[in-house]
């Protein structure tokens, strides 16, 4: 049995595009495979073409209704007023022709990705493509129209009935995620975001804690705006480590996003590429110390395509196959991308250290997070926590 990680990729997802003006922008997906095989980090053999999702496989999260709209607004190519029913057609989300398509290819990589991992043919799988974790059950959201992450949950759930950990870094709260597990509390879903105050989508905070028998199984921390990578990762490695190894998974899913770079144009985190490589390690470590190393991950938000998604990502792929990153990006990557790119492409995978200089609001920032991150540990289920028999 090969213990090796598995990348799901097809140039058909860069049909998932919303128009020029778009922040999402699939080229952001071309431009780190391209950096993959620059670096030598890609083998042919890592690489399966992913299937494209049936309409049984989307309608075990979404609504039958919604499925059949985003089927005909997809071959309009325009929104009607059934689509803007489901807010397609807005800002946001507007309509592309082969939406249905593109998304549903999307999904169907991601659950193989899950297939692959549950059974056995690889240890981890990444899906970049992953992660559109802001779409609900009947309306698009957040530049994502089916949630490829609630299917993959519900999959795992119904064909392995494994219990599931969902760790979610991205800059923006996971809250399709969020409310599709809501009440069940074989699913443990866990956001660090920036905070929902002035930030979309406006929730992820410390009381949405899940109900029913659901209650505590939702976890969110709400983190300052101008956040920095000391006390992202103070908070991750507060929150993470306990409850996943209180919780003990059988399968760990991350949403990826890497939108909280301080570079990022959507964004008020301060992240640097510091948190983009601790994050994966931590995951990593918890997947073989609780999960048989089962790891499913995804990609999510990521604004800056060109200094930040290709590098920010490669490094995630090099955490979860194992093969460690170059010294420097290549020159071959810098020499094809830079003419067409609007800003100086670094040439380090590791940001400098003025990248995200300090401000004089650190320390106050860094205490809320801080009691922030404590809480949502409290705030968890006795048996997220870890107190077995006293509750
Ligand atoms: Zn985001």
């Amino acid at each position: 049995m090969s213990k090796s990680a598995a990348f799901f990729y097809t140039p058909d997802f860069l049909r998932y595009r919303f128009g020029e003006e778009h922040p999402f922008n699939p080229l952001r997906l071309e431009l780190t495979v391209d950096l993959l095989h620059d670096c030598k980090l890609l083998d042919p053999a890592d690489c399966l073409p992913p299937r494209v999702a049936t309409a049984d496989e989307l309608a075990t999260f979404h609504d039958p209704s919604y499925i059949e709209t985003v089927r005909e607004t997809s071959l309009l190519g325009y929104p009607t007023a059934e689509a803007a029913a489901h807010d397609l057609g807005t800002e946001d989300n507007p309509v592309f022709a082969d939406m249905h398509e593109a998304t549903a290819a999307v999904v169907g990589a991601t659950l193989q990705a899950g297939e692959t991992v549950m059974e056995g043919k690889a240890e981890h799988a990444l899906n970049l493509a992953g992660g559109l974790h802001h779409a609900h059950r009947k309306r698009a959201s957040g530049f994502c129209i089916y949630n490829d992450v609630a299917i993959l949950i519900h999959f795992l759930r119904r064909k392995y009935q494994a219990r599931v950990a969902y760790v979610d870094t991205d800059a923006h709260h996971g809250d399709g995620v969020q409310w599709a597990f809501y009440d069940d509390p074989e699913v443990l879903t866990i956001s660090l975001h920036e905070t929902g105050r002035y930030l979309f989508p406006g929730s992820g905070y410390l009381h949405e804690l899940g109900e029913g028998r659901g209650y505590g199984y939702a976890v969110n921390v709400p983190l300052e705006a101008f956040t920095q990578d000391a006390s992202f990762t103070e908070c991750f490695e507060t929150v993470v480590p306990t409850l996943l190894r209180a919780f003990e998974p059988d399968v760990i899913v991350s949403q990826n996003g890497c939108d909280g770079h301080v570079w990022d144009p959507l964004t008020h985190l301060s992240l640097t590429s510091l948190s983009f490589r601790r994050v994966p390690e931590v995951v990593h470590r918890l997947a073989h110390e609780l999960a048989g190393g089962r790891w499913i991950a995804l990609g999510g938000g990521g604004y800056d395509i060109w200094r930040v998604v290709p590098r920010a990502w490669a490094t995630l792929w090099s955490e979860l196959s194992g093969r460690p990153l170059p010294p420097r990006i290549p020159s071959s990557w810098i020499d094809r991308w830079q003419p067409k790119a609007p800003e100086r492409l670094p040439e380090s995978f590791d940001d400098d250290a003025d990248t995200a200089p300090p401000i004089p609001r650190r320390r106050e920032i860094e205490e809320k997070n801080r009691i922030t991150a404590r809480a949502a540990v409290e705030n968890a289920s006795p048996l997220v926590r870890g107190i077995r028999g006293m509750a």
